[in-house]
């Protein structure tokens, strides 16, 4: 896994922290761990990924301390972000931000696309 210096000046694009930003700053008591960022395509294969986090376009974190039902909540973070956020205005379905249930608690997973942008400020 990159740390977060690799994050911030490596492969992982910037829209991906300010993604992660919002979430800081919508839900500023939640407890986020980084998990998952950028993975070679074996063990992104092993993992059943798509590829994206072998693209560098994509980041999964863990996060606690959420109010009411965590998944709900998590599910609520992932609907509120991606009212924020265009992934690919050619692919309306497809979110930057999905909630996932994980044997450990809620886990986001983040991604980006080169046409990825913020709906409103
Ligand atoms: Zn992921």
């Amino acid at each position: 896994m990159e740390s977060l210096n690799e994050i911030k000046h490596g492969r992982t694009p910037d829209i991906l922290l300010r993604i992660l930003s919002d979430i800081i700053n919508l839900w500023p008591l939640s407890q986020l761990v980084i998990t998952s960022v950028y993975r070679t395509r074996e063990e992104d294969q092993t993992l059943g990924g798509s590829g994206i986090h072998s693209a560098g376009r994509a980041l999964d974190i863990r996060i606690r301390n959420l109010p009411g039902l965590p998944q709900d909540t998590a599910e609520s973070i992932a609907a509120e972000i991606n009212s924020i956020w265009v992934y690919d205005p050619g692919r309306p379905h497809l979110g930057v931000c999905y909630a996932k249930v994980h044997g450990s608690g809620p886990h986001i997973h983040l991604q980006c696309h080169p046409n990825t942008y913020r709906r409103r400020d």
